[in-house]
């Protein structure tokens, strides 16, 4: 764990009340439960600066698998009673099925799902479609505290269930993951697993996962050092930035 993060919390670094809403201000409060915080944004400037991230390692695994020389071992054909994830995982991940990925990230102008997929207003944080083989993937990211990382992923998961649901009765097959990258900067098992189904695989997903949490991290000692300063000059930098 950080020096930061473990200073505070053995009490070395003053922790009297949260400026902002004047009730305890603990590492887990100012990081993840004050009300006034998370009214002011910088919860979800947290998720983006993550949610940026995850996009570009996505983005550069989508690149890599375009430039890859087509091989008939990496289209996946999954018959009645296989299990598609044994197949995936000897092929290449889901990358490796189709070449004609789509990836629509919800930053800056609001993500719009492909009405033709489903007619939803829900927006997940990102989405993955590929028109020619009929897939369609769901990710949802959630930087919560790191005890409440399985709590989010169920209610991620019931949130999308029902437009899940409705994609693959269109005849879209549909993947549904939330992920969980800890404030404190722990890496989730659906982070992985989900990197893993996608095709980012070995090296690439170390590096991917140690970017993706470190971003965590350094945005959480942002909010921690601004905890008592006014956040409107960090949400102007954070949309001009986009
Ligand atoms: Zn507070």
């Amino acid at each position: 764990m950080r020096i930061w993060i473990e200073n505070i919390q053995k009490g070395l670094a003053d922790t009297p009340l949260c400026p902002l809403c004047q009730r305890g201000g603990s590492l887990e409060h100012i990081l993840s439960s004050c009300p006034k915080a998370l009214g002011d944004g910088r919860y979800r400037w947290r998720h983006d600066q993550v949610l940026r991230v995850i996009a570009e390692v996505i983005s550069t695994g989508i690149t890599c698998s375009k430039h890859q020389q087509p091989a008939r071992q990496n289209i996946v054909f999954v018959k009645a009673g296989e299990k598609p994830n044994q197949r995936l995982k000897e092929s290449g991940g889901l990358f490796a099925t189709a070449k004609d990925w789509q990836l629509e990230v919800d930053l800056g102008r609001q993500l719009k799902f492909p009405g033709n997929i489903a007619a939803t207003t829900l927006r997940p944080d990102i989405v993955l479609v590929s028109e020619k083989t009929r897939q369609v993937v769901l990710l949802e990211l959630t930087v919560p505290w790191e005890d409440r990382m399985e709590e989010a992923f169920e209610r991620k998961r019931a949130k999308y269930e029902e437009l899940a649901g409705e994609c693959r009765s269109r005849g879209w097959r549909t993947r549904c993951n939330p992920i969980e990258v800890g404030c404190r900067g722990f890496v989730g098992q659906s982070l992985i697993r989900a990197l893993k189904m996608l095709g980012v695989k070995g090296l690439h997903i170390r590096k991917a996962t140690k970017n993706i949490t470190d971003a965590a991290e350094k945005a959480s000692r942002w909010l921690w050092i601004k905890r008592g300063d006014p956040w409107i000059g960090q949400a102007t930098q954070t949309q001009a930035r986009v």
